[in-house]
């Protein structure tokens, strides 16, 4: 049944509307080389990332699949103008003044923080830029780098799984990678105009930075068994794009508050995840143990549903409000083992 005022995909779509379904988007998964194979599962061996699905489609084994999830998606009138280049992602770089203004590092680490909150951002975190958050063949010539998050609408997003009847979730995730992406074009101008280089990271595709490693380093939350972040403040229920800069910048330090051991025992996520693509336990990937979802299971499901969400959506650190309770309970348990 359709519900009253939800965006809704185009069956008339001049193109000819096509619904796939996630037995047509396995079909495209490569036969050479699985999403697990490609990541390193399993490999005891520490090794950066390569260029994975939303890098360039020309540059990894899984860009005709990547192509399809886009178009599928592009289907739908609201998801694909949100996505448009007319959507509104930030002001254009302006030239970098010549000379750089002086402030200690911990004088611009709060001045660009201050900006950041002011300007679209809800969450903003420091981290120097180390080679384990840089893909493969890429690089990030400056030092530090800024991390952002964007809260999503927890009830929009909770609309999940999207549905051509019901596109409300995936849209809600397009407008706050766009509104990600002028977070840091804002906090870029400001950069350049202190006389400092910037260079943007906005989502959802990806370029040099690996961005949720470097969240995490960055103080934003810790690493969920979804393989997304939760945050203190906003659970999983937020987006990241990132600034690379030489601005002389305090690093912040790894936020935790008991997410990762909350994990240890909740099975919320890997029971509500429809394709069963959530490990239930912490997997090897490239040398280091951590949770893991099965790119091979989720993407199809992903594709079908214009952007899924659901494991996202109902992980109970996301539910407004509930973060901050879990946290005292988890500091009340902690100490009273400890007494
Ligand atoms: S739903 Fe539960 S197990 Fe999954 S990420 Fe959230 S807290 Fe962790
Ligand atoms: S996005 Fe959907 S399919 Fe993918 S892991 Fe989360 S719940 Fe499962």
């Amino acid at each position: 049944m359709k519900k009253s005022g939800t965006a809704k995909c185009d069956p008339q779509h001049p193109d000819g509307y096509v619904h796939r379904t996630s037995e047509t988007f396995r079909e495209i998964l490569p036969a050479a080389i699985s999403g697990k194979e490609f990541c390193r599962y399993g490999d005891p061996q520490e090794s950066r990332p390569k260029p994975f699905f939303w890098h360039p489609a020309d540059e990894q084994p899984f860009g005709d699949l990547q192509q399809a999830v886009i178009n599928h998606q592009r289907q739908c009138p609201e998801i694909a103008a949100t996505y448009s280049r007319h959507a509104d992602r930030g002001p254009r770089p302006i030239e970098k003044a010549p000379e750089p203004q002086r402030n200690t590092p911990s004088e611009w680490s709060a001045l660009v923080k201050e900006f950041a909150l002011s300007n679209q951002a809800d969450l903003v975190g420091i981290t120097p830029t180390r080679l384990e958050y840089v893909y493969e063949g890429y690089e990030i010539p400056y030092p530090n780098l800024i991390m952002i998050g964007v809260a999503m609408d927890h009830a929009t997003l909770a609309t999940a799984p999207s549905t051509i009847d019901d596109t409300r979730s995936a849209v809600e995730v397009a407008q706050k990678y766009n509104k990600a992406a002028r977070a840091v074009r804002y906090l870029s101008n400001y950069i350049l105009a202190a006389g400092y280089h910037a260079k943007t990271f906005p989502g959802p595709m990806a370029t040099a930075l690996n961005m949720i490693p470097a969240a995490i380093q960055a103080g934003l939350g810790e690493l969920g068994k979804h393989g997304s972040m939760i945050n203190r403040q906003f659970g999983s229920s937020f987006r990241l794009s990132a600034i690379a800069t030489d601005m002389p910048l305090d690093p912040d330090q790894p936020d935790i508050f008991g997410a990762d051991d909350f994990c240890m025992n909740c099975q919320v996520c890997t029971k509500a995840c429809p394709p069963n693509a959530i490990f239930p336990e912490k997997q090897t990937v490239r040398g280091t143990k951590k949770w893991y979802v099965d790119f091979d299971q989720c993407i199809p499901y992903f594709g079908e549903t214009f952007a899924c969400g659901i494991c996202i959506a109902e992980c109970p650190w996301s539910r407004p409000g509930v973060a901050p309770r879990l946290i005292d309970k988890l500091a009340r348990r902690k100490s009273r083992l400890e007494s």
